[in-house]
């Protein structure tokens, strides 16, 4: 990171810490996802903030799997989230853990902890241990197993991991203080009993460690230096650090808390995105419309789009909403650096030019980038049938109309002026084609050219184009904050995807996904990687041309008042 930028809170902590020589000067962070969906725009802030704060340290960042909830976590989840990890251009190189690579060291650690008399077999129920423990306003109550003989415990808790007891039949609790105004202190769980085969570790265990108890101690063993999370785990680091505190390893993290991304529009819970794809909202977690990093790669949102968004948001402790608008910016942004210029029509209007010869094709030159003169220009055919947007011809035009209307003209881009002489309909009155002229002296870049109209649009040659279906998406929600929302179903966007049968310059024939334009109009847009076929070709728009958000959020600011 340049000097030049204002360090976060967080870079300011650790570049103190580096300069002060703490941990020999080193920088050791972790991402740890649980693997119990897919990765979405909120992590990618987690994600970046790891990885790029170890990076300006010559530091190290682990990729670990926090995987601790068997039944609702699958090695499917585990591979997408390593692809998004790597998509979005970050590298854990040997550094791929699981907790579960650490129960046997967590078992033992549990031990220690019952030895020195600071943990105890609980064998309340489940309801009777949310009863003891109090609310914010009322300390909770000792369970009557609080007293147990060291020996009595590891019994007890022996005898749980050899699978003697069945599931909530006994848990393992931390014994720190009943009292105390923190309810996380409380006697936390720190084992439980639940039959079920572990993804990776099989039926080697029946018993698993809760969250706080196999997190602050993974980043122990692994020599984490800065365990960045978010804010709702402040509540926890007071139960990080006793646990340290009781277990002398020889390594001790420490936690910061941020907060975390909420995106407008959007969802970021992994648990309310899996219920859009359960249910067939969605086609799937790398839908298109959905909020995850799956779904952006497969929308067309470049990598490197995405970080700098990351970069622009910040780190801070405040909680706050991001405007879907500034992600788009910087979608834009670099697409509109990185890609080159091709027409297409999205809703296609037949044009013939009455006055140009019969079976002529004609080549005109466009340029493929207005700033970047060494991406060169391409050939178009233009020939008598053309199409044209439908929306840009009007019958009862506005005065201010400058596109196309009956007896007006326009300019066709890099080609020639065209007048509308007459409107074709079908039966039922819908304008199926348009008669034009063109004035043969008024071709783009001719010497003879000078000839100005106001209005210039976008058109393909109706013989060479391309055929393709275009999918156009729209915000997936009808509420900027869906996750508030008591019944989700009741606030997805109905409209949120349209489907044309487009026709694109030929030029696009036998494009790829991976590729990217803009065309001239219309916005970004990008072949889909999952359902494109060379015969029947599926390209998505990344993004609009302009801020369509802002102009949304305009409307139901007027509209709330
Ligand atoms: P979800 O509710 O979507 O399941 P989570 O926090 O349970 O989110 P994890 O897999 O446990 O998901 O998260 C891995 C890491 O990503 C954690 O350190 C968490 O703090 C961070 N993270 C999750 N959501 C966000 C977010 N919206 N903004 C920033 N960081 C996030
Ligand atoms: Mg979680």
């Amino acid at each position: 990171m340049p000097d030049t930028v204002v360090k976060d809170f967080i870079r300011q902590i650790i570049s103190d810490d580096v300069a002060a020589g703490k941990h020999g000067g080193a920088v050791v962070t972790r991402f740890p996802p649980e693997p119990n969906g897919y990765l979405h725009i909120g992590h990618a802030k987690s994600i970046c903030l790891n990885f790029e704060v170890a990076d300006e340290h010559d530091g190290k960042t682990y990729l670990r799997f926090d995987d601790t909830n068997p039944g609702r976590e699958s090695e499917e989840y585990a591979r997408a989230i390593e692809s998004d990890v790597k998509w979005l251009g970050f590298s854990w190189g040997d550094r791929l853990t699981h907790a579960s690579d650490y129960f046997e060291r967590l078992y033992d650690c549990a031990e220690k902890l019952i030895r020195d008399g600071k943990a105890y077999v609980d064998s309340l129920s489940a309801d009777e241990i949310r009863e003891h423990r109090g609310t914010l306003t009322e300390a909770g109550r000792n369970s009557p197993y609080r007293d147990r003989e060291v020996d009595e415990n590891l019994d007890l808790f022996r005898r749980m991991r050899a699978g003697e007891f069945a599931d909530g039949e006994h848990v393992l609790r931390a014994k720190i203080d009943m009292s105390s105004p923190n309810m996380n202190m409380r006697d936390p769980t720190l084992y439980r009993i639940r039959h079920l085969t572990h993804q990776r570790s099989g039926d080697d265990w029946c018993i698993y460690p809760m969250y706080d108890f196999a997190h602050g101690l993974s980043d122990a063993f692994e020599g984490i230096t800065h365990s960045l999370c978010t804010l709702e785990f402040e509540d926890h680091r007071p139960l990080y650090d006793w646990l340290l505190d009781q277990l002398d390893l020889q390594h001790r993290p420490h936690q910061y808390e941020f907060s975390r991304l909420n995106l407008a529009y959007a969802l970021t819970s992994k648990r309310k995105l899996s219920q859009l794809v359960e249910e067939g909202v969605v086609s799937g977690w790398d839908d298109p419309r959905m909020a995850t990093l799956a779904g952006m790669r497969r929308r067309g949102y470049p990598a490197a789009a995405i970080r700098d968004f990351c970069r622009r948001i910040g780190v801070t402790k405040k909680g706050n909403v991001i405007e879907m608008a500034l992600l788009e910016n910087s979608i834009r942004e670099n697409l509109d650096a990185a890609c080159e210029r091709r027409m297409a029509v999205l809703r296609p209007l037949k044009v013939v030019l009455s006055n140009y010869p019969m079976d002529q094709v004609e080549i005109v030159t466009a340029v493929n980038h207005p700033h970047r003169e060494e991406l060169g220009v391409r050939e178009m055919p233009f020939s008598r049938e053309l199409y044209i947007e439908q929306d840009d011809f009007m019958e009862e035009a506005p005065r201010k109309f400058f596109r196309l209307k009956p007896g007006g003209e326009v300019r066709l881009r890099f080609a020639y002026i065209i007048r509308c002489d007459e409107v074709i309909r079908d039966d039922a009155g819908n304008v199926t084609e348009l008669h034009c002229s063109y004035d043969p002296d008024t071709r783009s870049g001719s010497a003879s050219s000078d000839r100005k109209v106001k209005g210039t649009i976008h058109w393909v040659s109706a013989q060479q184009a391309v055929d393709a279906e275009v999918r156009l998406y729209d915000r997936l929600f009808t509420v900027p904050d869906p996750a508030a929302a008591d019944d989700i179903m009741a606030v997805v966007n109905s409209d949120s995807l349209q489907v044309v049968a487009a026709k694109l310059e030929p030029e696009l024939a036998g494009a790829r996904p991976g590729a990217a334009w803009q065309f001239e109009r219309l916005g970004y847009f990008c072949p889909d990687a999952a359902d494109f076929s060379d015969t029947a070709p599926v390209l998505n728009r990344v993004v609009t041309l302009r801020d369509s958000w802002a102009k949304i959020e305009k409307q139901a600011l007027q509209q709330a008042h």
